[in-house]
């Protein structure tokens, strides 16, 4: 029998028991997939969480304010990060972390002040700026059936200031973009926001650069080395990512070669189909067992491998599991390119080149974890330029651009338009940090006839065109000087200077996985009225059953 107690009597101790409690509805919440109910007596409020799994979760759809109820289950701390947040932000890691976003903050409009910037604010409610993400819409009271966007970003924005004169423009910019959730994302952010007219790529990247060596002086007393810089390709051939944590080696080796001879189907498969067989050096790999490897080629198939071949190079000769199709002169050949030694293991991904690229990357990153390589306390910037223009969205399957539309194809790749548009690359340029992409930029087209071109290549009718980016191209007309400018996350800057994992913990109020504010209770419902006078009718699904 469950211990009957009252709803103010729970401890964190308790966690794991099975209770009874009594009370009355004080709240009910529908999150999507589960209820919430606060259950009170006159001891106090205990919140009780009905999953869809639950046999009861029928019933507490149903629920109402002040309905009696009597119920048993297991008592459970609160996740993680949904604890209340003004408790939390009481912790000195809290206090200590939004002390330093400040610094960053002030040191940011400090250095762009003292090189010529102006800080200039945009609108939050605008017409929709392609970022690749979905909008969030404001509907508008007055213009029945009409819905502002919240800004993705300022970019359009930004480059009218350039066609205004203004020359350099930056801002600490609030951005929202509908998008899954992941430790490093959340549906609001800040951005440091540039834009440069007459500027070249180089300028840009010089501005960015020196205005991180100048943060980390001022806020963490570091002086930034300069920073490497990678083409796209060569960071995807020598690090599997467009985003290489540069902290450590362990470089990839493309080793198919190693097998062109291979009667192994895994390789033989890859290599006739265009693939590649890719390879990582796991450092001390050798001392895993055969279940370790079991457990690290099931990370790899989360990656999206389809496998993954292990050899191991250890004191009583080679294992692998592919050892029958295995001689001494390839694994020889891949030791080489992996630069490995006795004790090493050397991990190989087969497949679609692009897929075993990315898989590897991934590893490389988790082999870094665990071999101790990444050390929160050291900061590695990179540069990576010369993206291709389109890359292929994940979702949909079709070309879109790997920046935005406003970036400028490379000079002299303007030809491949119409023959070749996957090969086309662009005058976009990322900054990346420790494995994270802190933020992309670009030179744009300042050129209206090839702004409408690169629209017309993407797919829109002139139609489409004028509809949601007329204003933009007819402000092009008037003549723009060239520009180029950047955006750097602001939260993930934080995040990693505070050697955070997570961008909620340099956020005073951020969202849960889910997108929701638990605290405030964010979003909710509205009253009926509102709707009306924003002329929007719910539909079925959407409507509360209270
Ligand atoms: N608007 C771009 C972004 O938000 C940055 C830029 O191109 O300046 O990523």
């Amino acid at each position: 029998m469950p211990d009957k107690i009252s709803c103010g009597a729970l401890r964190a101790g308790d966690a794991g028991k099975t209770v009874e409690l009594a009370g009355w509805v004080n709240r009910r919440r529908d999150h999507g997939g589960l209820i919430f109910v606060d259950l009170r007596d006159r001891e106090g409020v205990t919140q009780v969480v009905f999953d869809p799994q639950n046999a009861a979760f029928a019933e507490a759809e149903h629920l109402r304010n002040e309905d009696v109820l009597r119920i048993a289950g297991t008592v459970r701390r609160r996740p993680g990060g949904t604890e209340y947040r003004y408790l939390d932000l009481r912790r000195s890691r809290m206090q200590s972390n939004l002390r330093v976003r400040h610094q960053i903050i002030k040191a940011l409009r400090d250095f762009f002040d003292s090189r010529g910037f102006l800080e200039i604010e945009t609108p939050m409610m605008i017409k929709s700026t392609p970022e690749g993400a979905r909008d969030y819409l404001v509907p508008s009271r007055l213009h029945p059936g009409a819905f502002y966007a919240l800004p993705q970003s300022p970019q359009m924005l930004k480059q009218i200031l350039m066609i205004s004169g203004f020359g350099r423009y930056m801002q600490i910019a609030r951005c929202m973009r509908d998008e899954d959730l992941r430790a490093d994302r959340q549906p609001e952010f800040t951005q440091l926001d540039v834009e440069l007219a007459f500027c070249t790529q180089e300028e840009v990247l010089e501005t960015m650069e020196s205005a991180m060596r100048y943060v980390w002086k001022q806020v963490m007393e570091t002086d930034l080395p300069p920073f490497p810089r990678l083409s796209h390709h060569d960071a995807i051939a020598r690090y599997g990512l467009d985003k290489p944590d540069m902290r450590f080696g362990l470089e990839l080796a493309d080793v198919g070669a190693a097998f062109a001879q291979s009667e192994f189907a895994v390789f033989r498969g890859a290599l006739d189909a265009g693939g590649a067989v890719v390879g990582l050096r796991y450092p001390g790999g050798a001392a895993l067992s055969r279940r370790d490897f079991d457990a690290l080629t099931e990370i790899a198939k989360q990656f999206g491998a389809k496998g993954m071949v292990w050899i191991s190079l250890g004191p009583d000769g080679i294992k692998s599991p592919a050892s029958k199709f295995l001689n001494d002169e390839n694994v020889a050949a891949v030791s080489a390119a992996l630069d490995a030694e006795n004790g090493d293991a050397l991990l190989l991904f087969a497949g679609e080149r692009a897929l075993a690229y990315a898989v590897a990357g991934k590893m490389r990153n988790e082999i870094g974890d665990r071999c101790d390589l990444r050390d929160p306390q050291r900061f590695a910037f990179a540069w990576v330029t010369d993206f291709p223009y389109l890359e292929i969205d994940e979702e949909t399957g079709v070309p879109a651009p790997a920046h935005h539309p406003f970036t400028a194809p490379a000079p002299g790749d303007w030809d491949l338009i119409d023959r070749s548009p996957l090969e086309m690359r662009a005058q976009h340029y990322d900054l990346v940090l420790n494995g994270y992409e802190l933020g992309s930029g670009s030179i744009r087209i300042h050129k209206p006839a090839e702004q409408r071109k690169i629209f017309e290549m993407l797919g829109l009718t002139p139609e489409q065109i004028e509809e949601r980016f007329g204003f933009f191209v007819r402000a092009l007309e008037y003549g723009a000087p060239p520009h180029g400018g950047m955006a750097l996350g602001i939260d993930r800057i934080a995040m990693l200077a505070c050697g955070e994992a997570s961008i909620r913990e340099v956020i005073a109020f951020p969202k849960n996985q889910l997108g929701r504010d638990l605290m405030m209770d964010a979003p909710s419902a509205v009253p009926e009225q509102l709707l009306r006078d924003l002329h929007v009718r719910l539909a079925p699904e959407a409507r509360s059953p209270e």
